[in-house]
């Protein structure tokens, strides 16, 4: 993968969000406070309004630009949370114009300790790492068995739906849906089913 077609994956992501937006919106309303959607939009959009710069940087670089547009542009919990994880992703690829597929999996990697790090949070908490988390695990095993990026990623976008399922089972003990306790119980996480999006995005643009 080089800049030029991560600039389309940027755009996939832009794309995914703006449809799906009513739909976060709608998820987040039912156990929070109904913006994750809204802020979402807004972030993306703001990469949106920088993609000629973006278009001009290396892979890192991009990432880590689209790590500070979600910090500074979205609010709520998760604009911090996913500002991090696109600047660690960014990190992980510095100065790269060109990246592997073990580039790849070890940059999803530290855009997970990232995420993990800031929001003092683990898998099995009703966020986003309940998606992100278990496709990286699918993406590394895929990988581990010789298959190329594309389907990969395939068992990736498989294994976050699964975390979103899981999602609905277990209550939330982080962020605004944990002052529900049991009661967030029954519910899809918003926040996982975004990172889902994402995720799908991604493997669209490849
Ligand atoms: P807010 O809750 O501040 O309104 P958003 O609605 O934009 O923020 O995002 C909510 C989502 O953020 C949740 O659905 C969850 O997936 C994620 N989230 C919240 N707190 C954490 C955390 N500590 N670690 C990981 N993800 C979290
Ligand atoms: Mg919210």
């Amino acid at each position: 993968m080089n800049a030029e077609q991560n600039i389309d994956i940027i755009k996939a992501m832009i794309a995914k969000v703006e449809e799906t937006k009513d739909e976060l919106t709608e998820l987040d309303n039912a156990i929070g406070d109904g913006d994750h959607g809204i802020n979402l939009a807004r972030g993306f959009q703001a990469v949106g309004e920088k993609i000629d710069a973006l278009a001009a940087m290396d892979v890192g670089a991009q990432m880590k630009a689209v790590g500070m547009t979600l910090v500074s542009t979205v609010g709520g919990a998760s604009g911090p949370l996913y500002g991090t994880g696109f600047m660690k992703l960014g990190a992980a690829l510095k100065g790269q114009t060109e990246v592997s597929d073990e580039d790849f999996i070890r940059a999803f990697g530290s855009m997970i300790e990232g995420i993990k790090m800031r929001g003092k949070s683990t898998a099995g908490e009703k966020t986003m790492l309940d998606a992100l988390c278990p496709a990286y695990d699918a993406l590394s095993e895929a990988h581990g068995e010789g298959r190329e990026l594309k389907e990969c990623l395939a068992h990736a976008v498989e294994a976050a739906k699964k975390g979103v399922e899981y999602t609905k089972t277990i209550p939330a003990t982080k962020g605004r849906a944990s002052y529900l306790g049991e009661r967030s119980i029954g519910h899809q996480d918003p926040g996982a089913t975004s990172a889902l999006y994402l995720m799908e995005a991604i493997a669209s643009a490849l």
